[in-house]
């Protein structure tokens, strides 16, 4: 039977793909209603492709997402709206795993300033630990927000102080003022 219907098929193609062009609405509203009434299998197809063609999968989200900004915006809103907690804990799992995200940076460009800094911190030249970790910085400037390099820990913590008294620390070295009190005793 089967392969009769395959004769058949074979010598009638024509046929076949001029009824499928006649019928091309009805054809693709019932492909429609099968997904419809399918959402189980519609969704493993949708998976198996998604993960055979994971790199293509993503360039086209994108693509879509850059073409219908206000889509997204809407489509965010309405996520955020139904799952306030969810979309919470989820930016903040991102922004864990991904800390320099706040200064606009992914972890490869991160990595790449690193490797440019030949991993060593550019003021105390001490190694940088291994990103991302709480003892690698990255320093940016709090009037511009422009990221300027990726400081240790120590030296990240102390700018700010450099900053402010730096120009003191200067004075006061250059006049201590417990020598001249102790040369006119
Ligand atoms: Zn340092």
């Amino acid at each position: 039977m089967m392969a009769q219907q395959k004769v058949w098929r074979d010598t009638n193609q024509e046929r076949l793909s001029a009824l499928r062009d006649a019928n091309r609405e009805k054809l693709n509203a019932k492909a429609r209603a099968w997904t419809l009434a399918n959402p189980e299998n519609n969704r493993r197809k949708s998976k198996a492709w998604y993960d055979a063609n994971r790199e293509r999968s993503i360039a086209r989200a994108k693509a879509w997402g850059r073409a219908n900004p206000e889509k997204v915006r809407a489509g965010s809103k309405a996520r955020r709206a139904a799952n306030p907690e969810k979309v919470r804990a989820q930016k903040r799992a991102y922004h864990a795993a991904n800390p320099a995200a706040k200064y606009g940076l992914n972890a490869d460009i991160v990595q790449a300033l690193i490797a440019a800094q030949n991993n060593l911190c550019p003021v105390c030249t001490k190694d940088l630990a291994p990103w991302p970790s709480t003892r690698t910085h990255v320093d940016h400037c709090h009037d511009t927000g422009k990221v300027r390099g990726i400081l240790c820990h120590g030296c990240n913590s102390r700018e700010g102080w450099v900053k402010r008294y730096g120009a003191r620390l200067a004075e006061y070295l250059a006049n201590p003022p417990a020598q001249e009190l102790l040369e006119l005793a």
